[in-house]
């Protein structure tokens, strides 16, 4: 058998197939989903480029600095006390 035509570590899963075990199941996700799709999650879960992590974090950091602002105008600061079960 030879080599998996996606992953090109493992070895394919019968003497004429294309794919892996594991890489059948991807290939099988594309055919329900299509490849877009697919390619489309992929990229948004795994793929995060440095400018939008550091856009992520400045929007993050944006909001919780503007709930701060608007506690601070319009609200006395009231200290929570832990509540004990
Ligand atoms: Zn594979």
């Amino acid at each position: 058998m030879g080599k998996c035509y996606l992953c090109e570590t493992e070895q394919t899963d019968s003497y004429f197939g294309y794919w892996c075990k594991d890489c059948r199941r991807i290939r099988h996700l594309i055919n329900l989903y299509g490849l877009e799709k697919v390619g489309e999650v992929l990229e948004r879960v795994l793929v995060r480029d440095t400018s939008k992590q550091e856009h992520k974090i400045r929007d993050c950091l944006k909001d919780e600095i503007e709930v701060r602002k608007y506690n601070l105008r319009n609200k006395p600061v009231i200290k929570v006390e832990e509540e004990v079960d």
